[in-house]
C-alpha cells in the first residue's frame, strides 16, 4: 500500500507529466537508428549535433530534427520554461 503522502506525489507526477516543458534537458547523447545506419546525436544546452555526413555539411539533419520533434518542449529555449513557471492555467 502507498502512504497518503506518496499518493499525493503520484497525482502530482501525473499532472507534471502533462507539462513536459517543465523538464529541460541540459545535455545527453543518444543513438538514432536511421534507415541505413545508426547515428549518434548529442544535445548540449540547446545545440544539437549528429555524426552523420549531412549534419557535417548542413548543421542540421533528419536525425536531430526528428529528435527535436519527439522531445518537443523539453529541448526548446527558455520561453517554454517561462510559460510553465507562470502559475496560469495552461492554454494550449
Ligand atoms: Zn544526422
Amino acid at each position: 500500500m502507498y502512504s497518503s503522502s506518496m499518493i499525493g506525489k503520484i497525482a502530482k507526477a501525473k499532472q507534471y507529466a502533462l507539462e513536459p516543458e517543465r523538464i529541460q534537458f541540459s545535455q545527453f547523447e543518444a543513438s538514432f537508428q536511421g534507415e541505413n545506419d545508426t547515428h549518434t546525436i548529442h544535445y548540449d544546452h540547446g545545440t544539437w549535433s549528429c555524426d552523420c555526413r549531412f549534419f557535417a555539411d548542413h548543421g542540421a539533419c533528419s536525425h536531430t530534427m526528428a529528435a527535436e520533434r519527439v522531445l518537443g518542449a523539453s529541448t526548446h529555449a527558455q520561453h517554454a520554461l517561462d510559460s510553465a513557471v507562470n502559475d496560469q492555467p495552461t492554454a494550449r
